[in-house]
């Protein structure tokens, strides 16, 4: 019997190049089913309090809180998927695990198709335009 294994733990194929959203952004180039895993970001364990103070340096950073007092910061991690860009009708999202945060496809994702996760909260706290096109757009992040 064959078992094709070479896609077990495997991420899914994707590109990073500019995004229409906000400068780069993560594409698909392969389909990638829907709740497929698609890749992984390592990050540097943080509190909460750090990652505020380190919000208000930079411009464009990636952090993740993971409760009300821990989070993880993406920002130097050389993974592609640091690139996701925001979008209100994400088409992946996200699962903080073991400080690492996995991305997840909640739809199936066409070849060339950005993929998006909904940042939720972030550390802007409404000041950024979204610009992620979405029928449902929020307009603020
Ligand atoms: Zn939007």
């Amino acid at each position: 019997m064959a078992f094709d294994t070479s896609s077990l733990h495997q991420y899914a194929a994707v590109r990073v190049k500019r995004s229409r959203i906000d400068g780069f952004g993560v594409f698909a180039d392969e389909v990638i089913a829907a709740g497929r895993h698609i890749g992984d970001l390592t990050g540097e364990a943080i509190t909460v309090a750090e990652a505020r103070r380190r919000a208000q340096d930079r411009q464009r950073l990636m952090l993740v809180e993971l409760s009300p007092s821990r989070a993880i910061d993406c920002s130097r991690s050389d993974d592609a998927m640091r690139f996701t860009n925001h979008s209100c009708a994400a088409n992946a999202r996200i699962e903080v695990e073991d400080g690492e945060v996995r991305f997840f496809a909640l739809r199936e994702i066409a070849i060339g198709e950005e993929i998006t996760v909904s940042y939720g909260l972030t550390h802007h706290e409404g000041r950024l335009e979204c610009r992620c096109g979405a029928d449902n757009c929020q307009r603020r992040l």
